[in-house]
Parts: C-alpha cells; sequence; structure tokens
C-alpha cells in the first residue's frame, strides 16, 4: 500500500521515528509522498533520518496557504526561491502541498491566491504535478488550475473532503482524488459517496499524518501504517479485495509521482 500524503518530518514523529517507519513496513505500507513545510530547516533535517530509514519514500515541497503570508507582496522572492529549492533536481516529485484555506484563512485571500498562482505556472514551466490543499476556495482554486495550469498540469486534490461539483470538476481537470482518515468517519456518507463514484484509477489513499487517523484509531497520532485503514474503506466501497486496490493505486502513485533519477 502508497500513503499518499504525510508528514513524516513534523515534530510530532521526532521522538519515534523508526519506530513509526517499522510498524508502516510491517502493515505493507511500502511507499508514500512526504511532504515537507517550504523552507524549513528542521523539516529538512528531520527528513534526513526519514530517508536512512525509508529509501523508497518520496517527497515533495511548497508553500501551504497557511505559510503564503511570509511572501505577501513578493511575488518575485518565491519564484527565486521556489527555482532554487523546489525545482526539478532537488529530489522532489512534485509541488506540494499549496493551495487556497478559506476555512482557517491564516493568510490573506488575496496573498493567498497569489502564492497559489506563482506556483501553479512554476509547476507548468516546470513540468512537475502537484498536490493541492484547498478549503471552502472551490470557485477561486478550480480558476486558478484553468488559468495558470491550462490543462498541462497533473496532480492531486489531497485530503478530498469536498463536494460533488468540486470532485467532478477535478476529475475533467485531470486531477486525482486522495481520500483521507475522513472517509472512515461515520458522518461522511457524502464523501464515502464521492469515492465510490469517481474512477478507480483516479484515486489515492493517504493518511495526512500525524492528522485525521482513521477509525478504529481516531483521536490517535496518525501514522503511514494506517493508510492500510482507509484504504481498507475505499477499496470496499469499489467492490475490491484490498490487496487488488492496493495494485491499482500503486499504478497510480508511480505514473502520477515518477521518482527522481
Ligand atoms: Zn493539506
Ligand atoms: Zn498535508
Amino acid at each position: 500500500m502508497i500513503d499518499s500524503h504525510c508528514h513524516l518530518a513534523d515534530p510530532a514523529f521526532a521522538e519515534d521515528l523508526e519506530a513509526v517507519v517499522s510498524r508502516a513496513h510491517e502493515a505493507g505500507v511500502e511507499g508514500g509522498l512526504c511532504v515537507l513545510a517550504f523552507g524549513s530547516a528542521a523539516e529538512m533535517a528531520q527528513a534526513d533520518g526519514v530517508r536512512a530509514l525509508w529509501p523508497s519514500l518520496r517527497y515533495a515541497t511548497g508553500v501551504h496557504p497557511h505559510e503564503a503570508h511570509h511572501y505577501a507582496g513578493r511575488a518575485a522572492d518565491l519564484e527565486r526561491d521556489l527555482d532554487r529549492a523546489a525545482g526539478p533536481g532537488f529530489g522532489y516529485v512534485a509541488l506540494g502541498e499549496i493551495g487556497l484555506d478559506y476555512h482557517y484563512d491564516l493568510s490573506a485571500r488575496d496573498v493567498q491566491r497569489e502564492v497559489f498562482r506563482t506556483q501553479v505556472r512554476f509547476a507548468r514551466e516546470a513540468g512537475t504535478p502537484i498536490v493541492i490543499h484547498t478549503r471552502e476556495a472551490d470557485e477561486d482554486t478550480v480558476a486558478i488550475l484553468e488559468e495558470e495550469g491550462r490543462g498541462e498540469v497533473a496532480g492531486v486534490f489531497h485530503c478530498f473532503s469536498g463536494t460533488a461539483p468540486l470532485a467532478r470538476r477535478a476529475l475533467d481537470l485531470g486531477f486525482m482524488l486522495s481520500f483521507s482518515g475522513i472517509v472512515t468517519f461515520p458522518r461522511a456518507e457524502s464523501i464515502r459517496q464521492i469515492a465510490a463514484s469517481a474512477p478507480l484509477e483516479r484515486l489515492l489513499v493517504e493518511t495526512d499524518c500525524p492528522y485525521l487517523a482513521p477509525v478504529p484509531m481516531r483521536g490517535k497520532r496518525n501514522e503511514p501504517a494506517w493508510v492500510i485503514h482507509t484504504a481498507k474503506v475505499v477499496a470496499a466501497l469499489h467492490n475490491l479485495a484490498p490487496a487488488d486496490f492496493d495494485r491499482v493505486v500503486t499504478v497510480t502513485f508511480d505514473r502520477l509521482f515518477k521518482p527522481t533519477a
């Protein structure tokens, strides 16, 4: 199985990284995408530890909408920093997570839009897929993807928890949908319906750990091993055995996030 979105370089894993990685391997979680906070020296340092313990894990970095305020009015600086740290040749398989979050609004919305726009453009020019974080910002997210992506940028809507119309538009734009532990929650019937009706080969699953632990681990610190609980639920929605779902997801993941040389 693949955990298509985890934050193993988060301080939440600083103490017991080795045990967390062992449990992932014991659970049959062989690969995944580790998302790093853009420009964070602490995460970069911890990522070195993760690399040593889990060589096949892949990496992405990008300016999260929560952090967009650091680049308010500094589009040229952002472009320069992306060139220096996130472009081809730095070992990242994707730019992300990037997007818009109007739920928390930790950066001004116009700043979020500008930073997202700049990064989608960068991804198009670099030929890099993107990992999208979007919350309560459907219209603006889709508009920027259309305007700056121009149908040439691939990627995934991570931790999909939006509406059916947003899922439809994401799929129409050629994006994947990745489902987190939310899909296992009792009240998430609408999310399960979206996961059930999306084409199988456009689905990914993730933990987004340390957050959003799936049932039956809900409320605890999440970790990559537990993606199997989420995978089991999504597999069942498609009437598949977990092992068969695993095979499809692995192919989808490899096609989207091509390993770097
Ligand atoms: Zn996110
Ligand atoms: Zn994340």
